[in-house]
């Protein structure tokens, strides 16, 4: 076997090469993992684009990953279809302390903080390491990971079976958190979304759509719910122009949850909190539960497929980032590290 390997490296802004790099050695804890397919985050545009505060070049992207393991795991098989729950934590802090590693306050991500899985091959911890579901294919088992941030949002959110949800976004995490809302039995979803593209496919999908392009979203929401809001109201857009009418779109009573990251603080009206004793609720990445959930709920009937709208082969690398950055008409762009296969 080749001690090298084919890996997405970012440098600096707009500086990314698909390089040679040596095949990482598992450490005493860790094993190692031969990658099958890659997305393509936000995140991983933010680096690109220079803007992440903790990225430094050189760094192997790439944080949601699948692929089979090669060795070093104490009880899982070489070969065994796996992904990772790619959270790094310092487990001293009091959030660690108390359980909440996934809120660590030092919480670090393997492709921002070390180098990642856009490879051939990648190292793990053994407790991050979660078995892809059988029947669940290589290329879903690389969305497990946005869909355990939908999952959580959702679990988070203190969200009843049966409730009315307004999503803000139909990217991929928008998307995750609408179907994990379906498939954790929402009574009804909505998705605001202005891509065309995006907004097409989430129809498709059988969501509930508004147009902001078409007009007052507030309008047009209390419309659609007899003039009540939105149950839960879940912002995965992270957008200035979203974060002003969380709180008037949402009904009395009910839920704000922001899933999307803000670059700057964003204006909120909280004199809707307080007049209708709204709850502001944050949410960030996942736990190990919701990571099982999310593998769980790719074998349910839905059509994941739809969510994934390019798997290209790793020296198309830039050609997805500048789909992603220009615009383009796709949700989840994937990278196929393997060779010739599917
Ligand atoms: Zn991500
Ligand atoms: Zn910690």
């Amino acid at each position: 076997m080749s001690q090298y390997m084919s890996s997405v490296v970012y440098h600096e802004a707009k500086q990314v090469r698909v390089e040679e790099k040596p095949k990482p050695t598992p450490a005493e804890g860790w094993a190692l993992i031969k990658v099958s397919h890659a997305g393509i985050c936000g995140t991983d545009l933010n680096i690109y684009v220079g803007a992440h505060p903790r990225a430094k070049g050189p760094l192997v992207l790439g944080h949601e990953i699948s692929g089979t393991l090669v060795e070093g795991h104490p009880t899982l098989p070489a070969g065994t279809p796996v992904t990772i729950r790619p959270l790094l934590f310092c487990g001293e802090c009091e959030p660690c302390q108390t359980g909440k590693s996934h809120v660590c306050k030092d919480l670090k991500l393997v492709g921002i903080d070390r180098d990642g899985g856009i490879a051939e091959y990648v190292t793990a911890p053994w407790e991050t390491i979660h078995v892809i579901p059988e029947g669940v294919s290589m290329k879903l088992g690389a969305l497990i990971e946005p869909l355990a941030v939908g999952v959580h949002a959702v679990r988070q959110s203190g969200f009843v079976p049966g409730d009315t949800a307004l999503v803000f976004g139909a990217g991929p995490i928008g998307m995750c958190v609408a179907v994990s809302l379906k498939l954790l039995g929402a009574g009804r979803i909505l998705i605001v979304e202005p891509h065309p593209f995006r907004l097409q496919r989430a129809k498709e999908l059988g969501f509930e759509t508004i147009d902001p392009r078409e007009g007052d979203v507030t309008q047009r929401l209390l419309e659609k719910t007899g003039g009540m809001g939105a149950d839960y109201t879940f912002d995965c857009a992270g957008h200035p122009s979203v974060s002003e009418i969380l709180t008037h779109v949402t009904k009395v009573r009910g839920t704000v949850v922001t899933v999307a990251a803000y670059k700057k603080p964003a204006p909120i009206d909280l004199l809707q909190v307080m007049f209708k004793e709204l709850t502001l609720k944050g949410v960030r990445v996942y736990t190990p539960k919701d990571f099982e959930i999310a593998a769980q709920l790719l074998k349910q009937d839905f059509d994941f497929e739809k969510l994934i709208t390019h798997v290209l082969p790793i020296d198309e690398i830039q050609e997805g980032f500048d789909l992603l950055l220009g615009g383009g008409d796709a949700i989840k762009v994937m990278l196929n590290l393997e060779e010739g296969s599917q």
